[in-house]
């Protein structure tokens, strides 16, 4: 008998990734998508131009050593160009690293609820994953997750701010955390949104990583940079970290156009800074909003905010619909609401006022 091709044994168990849904369409009324956490601006100044200019070369290959990109990063970051690992997004860092570090049944230690990718990703690298669950107000639970590391333990994922329950861990807790982790169990510390965090004792990842060989920052340009559709990130580790995740990489992985909105996007600082500000403070209003008319969300760190609703989760995300605004809901748990245009905001805020406690 002949025998059909078979994928890995893990493959078959690999959860599938449930993308943000874009809205019904709603004659008369403008729609707006708030179910992945993106950014509502348009491309910063000259980005657009940059990566126009280096789609005219689409017949070369990109510059597989995005030397361009590190150069412009290291010298934003004060860090040298080995320490640096470029992909598209950031997701693809985290599957990178997890291939690289996790034998098969190696143990991926991570809260939950947290970034959906997380067990995918472990999955693919056939990991065995530890889900610690989150606090009641959305936090993570850093003694439970220290305690979770087992002999078979390679990564613990910090997700800073949380995605979806958007609390932040602060530098001190994270200090305490890493000094219980075994160091040669990696950390990998998720600062997606770090720009949107506004609380006091911040994470500093780069600091951190400093003083830590077993640490690696992973960031993106997908949310606070506008550049999603894009797929850039990167990450910062010591050069024996960041020179694996190199290794494992795919060729020539980043695009020479994203390559080069990532590098104008960094040029564009002082506007980043504004427009971070001002859905930031969006954030507050909405947040504040919400509470007022009656509900008890957790800290919101990052360009969203999250309502545990339990069962009524997808009566939630229908009456949202109904507005005109899509949300992610987790069925069962809660929803997920991106911070979005100020018209998108108000019907945030509507639902808020109009959904059943
Ligand atoms: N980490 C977290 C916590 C996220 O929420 C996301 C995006 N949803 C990512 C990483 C990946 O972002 P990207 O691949 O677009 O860089």
């Amino acid at each position: 008998m002949p025998q059909n091709p078979q994928p890995r044994r893990n493959v078959g168990q690999i959860p599938t990734y449930v993308p943000g849904k874009p809205p019904t369409p709603r004659p008369g009324l403008t729609t707006y998508k708030l179910s992945s956490n993106e950014n509502p601006y348009p491309p910063l100044p000259g980005v657009v131009e940059a990566a126009t200019r280096a789609a005219e070369a689409m017949n070369r290959y990109p510059d597989m050593g995005n030397s361009a990109l590190y150069d412009a990063l290291s010298a934003k970051l004060g860090v040298p160009t080995s320490d640096l690992a470029a992909a598209t997004g950031s997701v693809a860092l985290i599957y990178q690293l997890l291939n690289a570090l996790c034998d098969p049944g190696d143990e991926v230690v991570y809260a939950w609820r947290s970034f959906e990718a997380y067990p995918i990703a472990a999955t693919v690298a056939d990991a065995t994953s530890v889900r610690v669950p989150v606090l009641a107000d959305g936090r993570h639970d850093l003694d439970a997750m220290a305690a979770a590391v087992t002999e078979r333990t390679k990564v613990v994922i910090v997700c800073t701010p949380n995605n979806p329950t958007g609390p932040a861990v602060s530098q001190a807790e994270l200090d305490e955390f890493l000094a219980k982790v075994p160091s040669h169990v990696v950390v990998v510390v998720d600062e997606a949104y770090l720009e949107f965090v506004r609380m006091d004792d911040a994470v500093d990842g780069v600091a951190t990583y400093r003083a830590h060989p077993n640490v690696i920052v992973t960031r993106t340009f997908s949310k606070a940079y506008g550049l999603a559709g894009f797929r850039v990130g990167y990450a910062i580790a010591q050069a024996p970290l960041a020179g694996a995740l190199r290794s494992v990489s795919l060729p020539f992985g980043v695009s020479s156009v994203a390559q080069a909105a990532a590098i104008a996007s960094l040029e564009a600082e002082a506007e980043l800074l504004e427009r971070v500000d001002a859905l930031v403070a969006e954030r507050t209003r909405v947040v504040d909003g919400i509470r007022a008319a009656g509900w008890d969300v957790p800290d919101a760190q990052g360009n969203f905010v999250w309502f545990g609703l339990g069962e009524r989760t997808t009566d939630f995300a229908a009456a949202a619909d109904e507005l005109g605004i899509v949300v992610r809901p987790f069925a069962g748990e809660g929803a997920r609401v991106t911070i979005g245009e100020t018209e998108a905001n108000d019907r945030v805020l509507e639902l808020a006022r109009t959904f059943p406690r």
